[in-house]
């Protein structure tokens, strides 16, 4: 018996730091987007507790642990699950790359397992054991566009009449999102105590225009990463001129992602960033959190 569960990247469209907490969080007010990048997660009983992957050729799989430190078998720890159980991680979301691709395995680990055992617990359940596993699974769970508070994990859906179309562009080489943390506590000591707040953006979205989404897009995060990787910057700027609306670091980084106003123009900034670029892809969002597939 094994269940399937797809869970999606997200991007932050609004990611508001504050300065670090007392517990050395930092509060956020951020709002995600689920985007068409996906990992499948197949949960199945067996004899020991085991992780497997696979995926998509861009992405560092050798980067993904396959002991109990994967986040997905944590996740069954967290469910305090009864007997052993393989999970076969099938990835496209870029590992270290600020989509939260951890976070999507994790998620999609927590229904599996519950569905696999017709154990069918309420959403609040799933979401508090979603929430001490990390910032980001709650909001993996979800999908769609919400806003996160707290240090991300306090998740509630927002009105989004759009449906945008980005470019993503990952980068050969991952980034910790906390070194990320640390330099943005260097570069900003004095960082207000309550994140920037997404105001403007809310109204973009529901306006459903991408030019007053490219207008409202912000980062928090953009320049610390920028500032330890140099040429992310260079990206974003090249993406700008082949056409995009706007270009972000996409969270803590380094994939970056652009807003593009259509399809066709999605496809116009992919065919020139893909001249410097080995992997460029195209996404759409918001799409479902995680969902059972089989
Ligand atoms: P976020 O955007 O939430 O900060 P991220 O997308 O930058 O996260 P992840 O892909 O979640 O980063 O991986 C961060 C680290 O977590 C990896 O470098 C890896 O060591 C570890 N890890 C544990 N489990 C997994 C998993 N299932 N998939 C990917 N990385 C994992």
């Amino acid at each position: 018996m094994s269940t399937t569960v797809r869970a999606a990247a997200k991007i932050n469209l609004h990611l508001g730091v504050g300065r670090a907490r007392e517990d050395g969080f930092h509060a956020l007010d951020t709002v995600y987007q689920a985007i068409s990048l996906y990992d499948d997660v197949t949960v199945s009983d067996a004899a020991v507790d085991s992780v497997s992957v696979t995926g998509a050729a861009y992405v560092d799989l050798a980067g993904v642990p396959t002991d109990g430190s994967n986040i997905a078998l944590r996740a069954l720890a967290e469910a305090a699950c009864s007997g052993s159980h393989l999970v076969h991680l099938v990835k496209s979301i870029p590992v270290a790359g600020g989509m939260a691709g951890g976070s999507a395995d994790a998620a999609a680990a927590l229904l599996a397992h519950d569905r696999l055992h017709g154990l069918d617990q309420p959403d609040d359940v799933l979401l508090a054991q979603a929430a001490r596993l990390g910032s980001d699974v709650p909001f993996s769970l979800v999908g769609g566009t919400a806003r996160g508070r707290g240090r991300g994990e306090l998740v509630e859906p927002i009105a989004d009449s759009g449906s945008w179309w980005w470019v993503v562009v990952p980068s050969d080489v991952g980034l910790s999102t906390p070194e990320v943390y640390r330099h943005f506590d260097r570069l900003f000591p004095h960082a207000p105590e309550r994140p920037a707040e997404p105001g403007e953006l809310l109204t973009a979205l529901a306006s459903g225009e991408p030019v007053r989404l490219a207008r409202a897009l912000h980062n928090d995060l953009q320049a610390p990463a920028i500032d330890l990787r140099p040429e992310l910057g260079a990206l974003i700027e090249r993406g700008e001129t082949a056409g995009a609306l706007r270009g972000i670091v996409s969270g803590s980084g380094p994939t970056c992602v652009f807003l593009c106003d259509s399809r066709d123009g999605a496809m116009e900034v992919l065919a020139e960033l893909s001249e410097v670029h080995d992997v460029v892809l195209t996404a759409t969002g918001p799409v479902a959190g995680a969902h059972v597939l089989a």
